[in-house]
């Protein structure tokens, strides 16, 4: 080992024409292409996509803030934008390609000229869709036209987004979309708070409380897989160590299959415990898996 650094050779590349004629050229030699979309200010959990991603030949990061997936109260304009640290996580990872996109790129005409869109209704109902209605539309169609752009044989999404992963592989599948859809661990902080772009809202006292969220989807996974058998009692025990902390609000808790999304009342077999909860003007999401015990 000379101990020399060495420069990691990344190209960012801001036009779909020019991405699809690089990707062209790796897959005519016979070259795999993963793919990770996010929407930039890139962390460890988005790190870990990218390196999980490195299964294949080449790997796409893309960098795009969608506005098609905010409603017009949302963040859109205050979301984390920094593409230079991003190209240098995504490049430190094992990225080999970051496509970042602006809004013309993306949707010439601008956002309000797209009369096509991709839907998944009955996934999209609940949880993140009842609180953000137009949320999974707008997520749809950005993944459909990325994947129609990159072409890649697998695309890696986080566990984070649980109810996203869902409806993003039943879209690949009701569409037939040529990629393997991968779902990734989340990772989180020591204290147990999830990674997220949306953390750097927090105010330090926010902050302090915040893991609140994982502390009672983890309390409901173990009522769970203690015996607890009603899907009720533990909406409620997830609730109330929610609503006793102080500056959180509670959005939502749910207890549902973890493939039809479908609100349990009996719980026989493995499923999603989930959660929403707003500290001041930051909206956080959670989730985590629940077991009977007993159950295999
Ligand atoms: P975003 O940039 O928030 O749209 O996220 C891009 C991808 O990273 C999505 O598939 C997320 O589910 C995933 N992701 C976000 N946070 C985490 C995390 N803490 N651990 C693992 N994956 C994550």
């Amino acid at each position: 080992m000379s101990g020399a650094t060495v420069a990691v050779v990344i190209a960012t590349v801001p036009s779909a024409v020019e991405l699809r004629a690089m990707l062209d050229a790796e897959r005519r030699t016979g070259r795999t292409v993963g793919f990770v979309p996010t929407m930039g200010a890139l962390h460890a959990g988005h790190a870990s996509l990218v390196r999980a991603a490195s299964a294949a030949d080449v790997v796409v990061v893309s960098v795009f803030v969608n506005p098609l997936q905010f409603a017009p109260s949302e963040d859109l304009a205050a979301y984390p934008r920094s593409l230079d640290a991003d190209v240098a996580v995504a490049a430190e990872s094992g990225a080999s390609i970051v496509f970042a996109p602006d809004e013309q790129e993306m949707y010439p005409g601008g956002r309000d000229s797209v009369l096509t869109t991709v839907a998944v209704p009955a996934l999209a109902a609940t949880m993140e869709g009842a609180s953000r209605p137009t949320h999974f539309a707008g997520v749809c169609t950005v993944v459909a036209k990325l994947l129609n752009v990159v072409g890649p044989c697998t695309a890696y999404f986080g566990e984070k987004d649980f109810q996203q992963l869902a409806v993003i592989r039943r879209m690949v599948a009701d569409l037939s979309f040529p990629v393997e859809v991968i779902g990734c661990p989340t990772l989180r902080e020591p204290d147990g708070l999830a990674l997220s772009s949306r953390n750097v809202y927090l105010s330090a006292e926010e902050r302090a409380v915040a893991p609140v969220l994982q502390r009672a989807l983890r309390a409901g996974a173990e009522a769970v897989a203690g015996g607890q058998r009603g899907a009720d009692e533990v909406r409620s025990l997830m609730a109330s160590i929610i609503e006793a902390a102080p500056l959180g609000a509670l959005d939502y808790v749910e207890v549902a299959d973890p493939t039809s999304l479908e609100a349990l009342s009996v719980l026989t077999g493995p499923c999603r415990l989930f959660g929403a909860v707003r500290f001041g003007r930051t909206r956080l999401i959670d989730n985590v898996a629940a077991v009977p015990g007993g159950v295999r």
